[in-house]
């Protein structure tokens, strides 16, 4: 049975709260797209374009589909519109938008369902990947999801996938292997081998424990990002464990996969989330070349582990009170504040000879300060301090955090007040890391802009 539409509003709206306090503004795409954006995208081997999408032609005769996923959208809307040129990057949005997929209906699986999703266009550092499988976590703790076990894995990239794919494939065509494949499986060795690592039947599963891994294979540049996320996710308190065989079901994954699983909901249907980066995709839509990254929750199936866990949490509930248009009497989703959520702080991570320190020390500063109520994200680093600090202000941002070489050594954190005596030297200040939080709550009151509500 579908949640009721107060458990569905209240949920949404959280979602909200904490994906504004990320740095993510609300977008919402048309709920159908010319049946190409699909096919390009998401891939015409994948499941999704094989058998699931509901496509129709109009009375022009264009073939036209219904939205399966939220990330094809996103990335067509940032192509058309040329926000390369003109965003801040990375493009920071989260959706709550219908899908549909043509399935067969059961408990958690639906022909039209709920995702709540984020998306980042424009930036490559491990930091992105860690906020957003952070804030997928925190976001189901709060609405009472227990039992949680985020999944992590690297699908390469252009540089190292292509020769995996190759020594996979040969792998799965030896006489002795394919014979012991399912007919499925026979053909996803041909179309798309990787997804034979999807295979739910034992006999498939037994084949391919012993399948050459991607993990083994990858590029210095993939397996450093990897070893970032996991390094990131470690300095924020997400558990994590490898898992080799998670490859997702869309082509346009690089790098990072993820998924978050429930141990409360029945095995076929337990993944609640799921997501990962897409450097190739903006390019693959016609744009020049941007990494992207993003996830999607399944509500109803998150609801239903949080109802199966004795109800929505009630974090959520009065951190949604009052505030919001839209009525959970009326149903459905409440209409969000379209404005983009202007930094308290922006923390920036310098790339010397300590990068996963001091990425790893941004990340938990970052953190620190959201489970405060500020707004605060790590820049995507990559550039310089000054452009990172241009690029601070131009967000708005009222506090940049700078953790450099000297601050690793030390444990702490140089604070700029971007406010209005920016140019004084008295608002910078390095602190030890565990004052940190306190001092830029005082830098925002001193600024006379106070902290936001
Ligand atoms: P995907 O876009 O396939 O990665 O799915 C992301 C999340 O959406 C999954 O982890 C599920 O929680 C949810 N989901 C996918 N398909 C369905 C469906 N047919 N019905 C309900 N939830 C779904």
């Amino acid at each position: 049975m579908p949640p009721r539409s107060s458990l569905v509003y209240q949920a949404c709206r959280y979602f909200s709260e904490l994906a504004t306090l990320y740095g993510y503004l609300p977008i919402e795409t048309p709920i159908f797209e010319h049946t190409q954006v699909f096919e390009r995208s998401v891939g015409e081997a994948t499941e999704i374009v094989g058998k699931q999408m509901y496509t129709f032609e109009d009375r022009g005769g264009e073939s036209l589909t219904l939205r399966p996923e939220g990330t094809a959208g996103v990335v067509r809307a940032f192509v058309q519109h040329s926000l390369f040129m003109t965003e801040q990057l990375p493009w920071r949005v989260f959706y709550v938008e219908d899908m549909f997929r043509y399935e067969r209906p059961q408990a958690g699986r639906y022909r039209q369902f709920k995702q709540l999703g984020v998306e980042a266009i424009g930036g490559k550092g491990p930091q992105l990947d860690v906020e957003q499988i952070e804030l997928c976590l925190r976001f189901l703790e709060g609405i009472g999801v227990g039992d949680l076990e985020v999944r992590v894995n690297s699908v390469g990239d252009e540089s190292c996938r292509p020769a995996y794919i190759r020594e996979l494939r040969g792998f799965l065509e030896r006489t002795e292997v394919a014979a012991s494949l399912c007919g499925e499986c026979r053909e996803r060795a041909e179309r798309n081998p990787l997804r034979v690592f999807d295979c739910k039947r034992a006999s498939c599963k037994a084949v391919v424990a012993e399948a050459p891994r991607m993990l083994d294979r990858l590029c210095d540049g993939c397996r450093e990002h990897l070893e970032l996320v996991a390094s990131g996710l470690e300095a924020v308190g997400v558990g994590y464990t490898i898992d080799h065989t998670l490859v997702r079901g869309l082509d346009y994954y690089t790098r990072t996969a993820f998924e978050v699983v429930c141990g409360s909901l029945d095995a076929a249907q337990n993944a609640v989330a799921g997501g990962g980066r897409y450097d190739g995709l903006v390019e693959l839509m016609g744009g020049p070349p941007t990494p992207g990254v993003g996830f999607a929750v399944g509500l109803e199936r998150a609801l239903l582990a949080a109802e199966a866990a004795g109800g929505i949490e009630t974090s959520a509930r009065s951190r949604s009170s009052g505030k919001a248009p839209g009525s959970p009497e009326a149903g459905g989703v409440p209409r969000f504040d379209p404005t983009v959520p202007v930094p308290d702080t922006v923390v920036v991570p310098l790339e010397t000879t300590v990068a996963r320190a001091s990425i790893s020390s941004c990340l938990g500063l970052a953190s620190a300060l959201r489970a405060s109520g500020m707004v605060a994200f790590v820049a995507d680093g990559g550039r310089s301090l000054k452009a990172q600090l241009r690029s601070a202000d131009r967000l708005g941002a009222r506090v940049v955090a700078i953790v450099g070489e000297a601050e690793v050594s030390a444990g702490a954190v140089t604070l700029k007040s971007l406010g209005r005596d920016r140019e004084s030297e008295r608002d910078q200040v390095t602190v030890p890391m565990e004052q940190a939080v306190d001092r830029v709550r005082e830098m925002l009151r001193a600024s006379g802009e106070g902290l936001r509500e």
